[in-house]
């Protein structure tokens, strides 16, 4: 008996959708996909009937679904669903239609089935040469890869269109244009990036013998204080705080308490934290394998109280999975490690729980408490740069003297003994 027709009868309109378009197989596939992941049944039935629409919508339209577009697939969530006349049943709820969507395309895997904006083959030729220099020359992670292959596509797409990409054409004018419309409403964060991802492509033009001197001087300098009266790291009153704020008689409390102990002892980057694996920990010898930032790995010794919060989750906490990282979902979907966002929650709550959530907003306020700690300490740059894992002791440098004036601040009105 197919996985679908177990589902209540109500869904029966669903199944037809998915007979009629030619995909039954896909449905059935799908229920599997979602039972095996751990969802409720009510979610599944949720899902599988926002996808049913979907099919449906798209076998009106007389496209393939893995010929399908990223901007058919918003025309479905904003154009259709909100004045959609299909059938009473239908499920119309643009947040399970859009949690549907997502993991249909990625049970049905393939690249060609994601939907991504094409492009001109000469500005793909382009990406393709950018991207290498990204990997090969600049080492750079594959997220941060990701957000500069998106930056520069737009810009190209947004200059050229369909014409040869022809970058010597181009002036100040053009650069300053797209920076402006492109950041419009963004954080001053987010504006960086996008700035940061312009020069990078423009400076690999240059290796490439294209002139960009003029374009680089040209993109905008962002102003990045955040905060500016505030001490940006944590006292140790505020960390105390904030380690009580886990329930640690839970399995997830287990969980996001050791997450958070590998920030605030060792430093590590919050992908670096999601990406931990069972085998990088050398128990015996105290030491754990961190894989950084620009494909790097470090051995770093592994602090009691850090392996000691890892065993406590690996014994109690976790629960029965294949996976290979230390931290893994306790939720729907099952079996799978937890992501960079649930390393960045994990801390958040726990924020909000002792009332730290304007101190606490991401997990690089860890970084800068360890580095601001240190300095104080007396500690040479070179030691800080070596435990944050910097390549380039600059980065370091930077980072102390930024807080060095807040640190004097504060650090004069600590009560008690000096370090
Ligand atoms: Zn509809």
């Amino acid at each position: 008996m197919p996985m679908s027709s177990r589902l209540k009868p109500g869904n029966i309109l669903a199944q037809r959708w998915f007979a009629r378009a030619e995909v039954e197989v896909e449905a059935d596939r799908y229920v599997r996909y979602l039972a095996e992941r751990g969802y409720a049944r009510d979610t599944v039935e949720r899902y599988f009937r926002s996808v049913a629409h979907f099919v449906h919508w798209v076998s009106q339209r007389d496209v393939a679904l893995c010929d399908l577009s990223e901007s058919q697939v918003n025309q479905f969530l904003h154009v259709h669903l909100p004045h959609c006349r299909c059938a009473r049943q239908c499920c119309r709820t643009e947040v399970d239609a859009r949690a549907a969507l997502k993991h249909f395309f990625a049970m049905l895997g393939n690249a060609q089935t994601k939907p991504v904006p094409s492009v001109s083959t000469s500005i793909a030729a382009e990406l393709a040469g950018f991207e290498r220099h990204l990997i090969e020359v600049r080492g750079l992670a594959n997220s941060t890869c990701t957000v500069r292959l998106r930056d520069v596509r737009q810009f190209l797409v947004d200059r050229f269109g369909t014409s040869t990409v022809r970058v010597s054409t181009l002036v100040s004018a053009d650069v300053v244009r797209f920076v402006m419309r492109r950041t419009t409403g963004l954080g001053p964060g987010s504006v960086n990036s996008v700035v940061l991802s312009l020069r990078s492509y423009f400076r690999f033009k240059a290796s490439c013998g294209t002139s960009t001197t003029s374009l680089i001087a040209a993109l905008p300098r962002v102003a990045l204080w955040r905060l500016a009266g505030l001490p940006n790291f944590l006292t140790p009153a505020e960390i105390r705080q904030l380690l009580n704020a886990f329930n640690r008689d839970s399995a997830t409390g287990m969980r996001d308490f050791a997450i958070t102990r590998c920030l605030l002892d060792l430093g590590l980057r919050r992908a670096e934290v999601a990406h931990l694996r069972l085998d990088d920990i050398d128990w015996r010898a105290g030491v754990m394998r961190v894989r950084g930032k620009g494909r790097r790995t470090d051995v770093v010794p592994l602090p009691r109280l850090t392996g000691q919060a890892i065993a406590t989750y690996l014994r109690y906490g976790r629960p029965q999975t294949t996976r290979r990282e230390v931290f893994v979902r306790h939720r729907p979907p099952l079996n799978a490690a937890a992501s960079v966002d649930l390393v960045r929650s994990a801390v958040r709550h726990a924020a909000d729980r002792c009332g730290l959530q304007q101190r606490v907003r991401g997990t690089h306020i860890f970084r800068r408490t360890i580095a601001c700690r240190m300095v104080q300490r007396g500690a040479p740059f070179k030691e800080i740069a070596d435990l944050l894992r910097h390549r380039s002791l600059d980065t370091t440098t930077i980072y102390a003297k930024v807080d060095l004036l807040a640190l004097r601040r504060v650090a004069l009105s600590w009560p008690g003994r000096r370090p």
